[in-house]
């Protein structure tokens, strides 16, 4: 068993070796692209360990979704070594290396500290490019939590732990390495990463650790909105969104992430918005289990409507016209919120599409029955619709209605409609005495019940 390089040993850094036997990580959990890639490095005379969130997760017996590596080559070596390796990241610079779709990520062993000699940029305290490379000792206190700094090796299977990290593990805890308040300034992200870890692991996070998330939480609306978008993928598409929810009220970090949803929860006495919202990631947390599609512009149209709603009672209130006030409503919630997470436009239209066909599931005039049926966003604004009855039993109608009329004949639905109904009955034209009359088909409903709200 060998260390490998000559180590500085740094005042935080204290290595204890868990032994094969005294851990539960089993080789058959690894990914065997992971091992190739271990392999490699190690017969090419590297050093290279399984590290991060893999062995953290294998510790508590969970399916790590990625696996990453840590070496000593550069980034440049590791592409001499592997030819489907391609070199990506501005601010850390990595090498991934391919296969078909899984991607094995090779880190060279990074510093926390700068001699000069690197290429490492700070700006107001942060940091914004971080490739000075190091030893594995400051490697691992570069890490954010200590359960995200242990060392897996192929040398002889242990687990190498320099931060006290397999002890946190075992307690179900999140610790940042060193002073939690100075890591959370240098990288605000880290404390959405730990409301999230907290969540999907249902560890702890440790009290100096979580102290100062709500005090500094105003320093992550800084954090570039792009990374903010895809920390709210993970946040909320990874089966874990009911407790990373509760986790970013708890720490105060909601106001920050998504100011006006989070204000219109605050005014909305009834409770009904809140219900509808967990509601609907309690649905994106089943779809997951269960291994369905799960889109990014339902789950938007399901944190933002809290929002859309309270702008769009305030346009109506100011006299505007329910399909203008409607579409006015959705421009602004997703101009403000562009300022804070960079939601792309493929999910912002569709979720916009979601919102503003809610108003046309009224209607049972034909021809508009028709042609909401075969909208392509159709589906997903029922199942919105659906999500909706949540908070309010008023969509009950609606939802029977549609929830019949996509299975049904043309016949069965003109029946439905009403025969009395006149093709080109327009009911927002029509004065109040000429309203259609109603016949629904109740049997049909239960059919389909349990449309899962999703699936675009
Ligand atoms: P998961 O993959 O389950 O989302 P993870 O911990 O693996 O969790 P990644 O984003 O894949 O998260 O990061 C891999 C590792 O890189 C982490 O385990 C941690 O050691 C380190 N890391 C990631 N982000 C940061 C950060 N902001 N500051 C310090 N270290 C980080
Ligand atoms: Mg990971």
């Amino acid at each position: 068993m060998s260390v490998h390089g000559t180590a500085i040993i740094f005042p935080q850094a204290h290595l204890s070796v868990i032994p094969r036997e005294g851990h539960a990580i089993s080789r058959k959990a690894i990914s065997p692209n992971a091992l190739r890639v271990l392999y490699r490095l190690r017969d090419s005379g590297f050093a290279a360990y399984l590290v991060g969130g893999a062995v953290r997760d294998l510790l508590v017996g969970q399916q790590p979704k990625d696996f990453d590596v840590a070496t000593d080559a550069t980034p440049e070596q590791v592409k001499q070594l592997f030819r489907n390796c391609r070199l990506i990241g501005r601010r850390f610079r990595l090498a991934h290396v391919v296969f078909g779709p899984e991607i094995i990520e090779v880190a060279t062993f990074r510093a926390n500290s700068d001699d000069g000699s690197g290429d490492r940029e700070m700006e107001n305290g942060r940091l914004v490019r971080d490739n000075v490379y190091g030893s594995i000792e400051d490697d691992a206190v570069r890490r954010d939590f200590t359960a995200n700094a242990l060392y897996y090796t192929i040398e002889d299977f242990s687990v190498r732990d320099y931060v006290g990290g397999y002890e946190d593990v075992m307690a179900r805890r999140l610790k940042m390495i060193g002073d939690a308040e100075q890591r959370y300034r240098e990288d605000p992200v880290r404390m959405l990463r730990a409301v999230r870890l907290s969540a999907k692991l249902g560890f702890s996070i440790e009290e100096n650790t979580a102290e100062p998330i709500a005090r500094l939480a105003p320093l992550l609306g800084e954090a570039s909105p792009a990374r903010l978008f895809e920390e709210m993928l993970k946040l909320f598409l990874s089966g874990h969104a009911v407790a990373s929810f509760e986790g970013l009220e708890k720490f105060g970090l909601l106001p920050v992430l998504l100011p006006e949803t989070s204000a219109a929860l605050a005014s909305n006495r009834s409770g009904a918005l809140r219900r509808m919202l967990i509601e609907g990631l309690r649905n994106t947390d089943a779809r997951v289990a269960a291994d369905e599609p799960v889109s990014p512009a339902f789950l938007f149209a399901t944190l933002l409507w809290p929002a859309y709603c309270r702008g769009l009672i305030g346009l109506q209130a100011q006299g505007i016209a329910a399909e203008a006030a409607a579409s006015r409503a959705a421009d602004r919630v997703t101009v403000h919120q562009l300022e804070h997470i960079a939601l792309p436009r493929r999910f912002s239209l569709p979720m916009q599409e979601i919102w503003l066909l809610q108003g046309r599931f009224s209607t049972r005039q034909k021809r508009r029955v028709t042609r909401l049926l075969s909208h392509p966003r159709f589906r997903a604004a029922f199942d919105f619709l659906v999500l909706r009855l949540a908070a309010s039993e008023l969509h009950a109608d609606d939802v029977e209605f549609w929830r019949a009329a996509q299975t049904q004949s043309n016949e069965e639905l003109a029946a439905a409609l009403g025969a009395a109904a006149p093709e080109n009955f327009d009911d927002e034209d029509a004065p109040p005495s000429k309203r259609r009359r109603r016949r629904r088909r109740r049997s049909g409903a239960e059919n389909n019940a349990g449309t899962p709200p999703q699936g675009e």
